[in-house]
């Protein structure tokens, strides 16, 4: 028999798919060993292969999470990190600050924010009239990336379900990303910061409005009019009934 091509292979998968859709494919003598069970009216809706549930992913408790996840080996970061920055602030905020990832002094101290530029975040927090106390401040990636680096797409993916759950449980009604990199991280998107600046996103239930990172700023003052007119539109959203 002729072995078939790729082309052939190709073209049989695909109708293969059509019909049976993503069912694995295995042996008759294993399939005819499966007792079948009656599909529940939500079939469709079952994961084929849902996965165990972590601890940390049943928690109720901001203070449990960041217990069960700070010692987190999953990606490379976690191999030179001083400490774990799991984010700090009002548990119960109605705005989230969501960065990048922990700088030095970050990565010493365990918080987020605590450098020059957590120095401007805090100036242009109180500018719209909001505490840091008052907030959340959290950041994409837990763990500083070496040198400073821009978080990996796949150390960012791997973090993202803590700060997805982090959200769970704050409940913000705004979210405040800053920068490019925390934008891409929350919201999965790939236009330019300038494009995100324009648009109010919205994100497991809570608006999002894209902004300089506050580093930026301070390598470049210039833009901090632009930023200026970012926050007086999140303040304007805030106090929106
Ligand atoms: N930059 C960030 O993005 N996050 C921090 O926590 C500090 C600096």
């Amino acid at each position: 028999m002729t072995k078939p091509t790729k082309n052939e292979i190709i073209k049989s998968l695909t109708l293969q798919k059509e019909i049976f859709g993503d069912e694995l494919f295995i042996s008759k003598k294993k399939r005819n060993s499966i007792v079948v069970k009656e599909p529940s009216a939500s079939f469709a809706e079952q994961e084929l292969f849902p996965a165990e549930k972590e601890k940390w992913e049943k928690t109720t408790s901001l203070n449990e999470l960041e217990k069960l996840i700070c010692k987190c080996t999953k990606c490379r970061l976690h191999e030179k990190r001083n400490k774990f920055v799991f984010g700090t602030g009002n548990p119960n905020a109605d705005v989230l600050v969501i960065g990048e990832g922990p700088g030095a002094e970050e990565d010493k101290q365990g918080l987020p924010f605590v450098g020059r530029a957590g120095k401007l975040l805090t100036d242009m927090l109180k500018a719209i009239k909001f505490e840091r106390e008052e907030v959340y401040i959290g950041n994409v990636v837990k763990c500083r990336p070496p040198e400073n680096r821009t978080p990996m797409q796949d150390e960012m993916d791997t973090c993202m379900p803590y700060l997805k759950k982090q959200v769970e449980l704050i409940k913000p009604k705004l979210i405040l990303c800053l920068g490019l990199t925390a934008a891409k991280g929350l919201l999965k998107k790939r236009e330019s910061l300038g494009e995100l600046r324009k648009s109010i996103f919205e994100y497991e239930g809570a608006k999002v409005i894209v902004t300089y990172h506050s580093a930026a700023l301070l390598r470049n003052p210039h833009w901090k009019k632009d930023c200026w007119e970012d926050l007086k539109k999140f303040r304007k959203l805030y106090d929106a009934p």
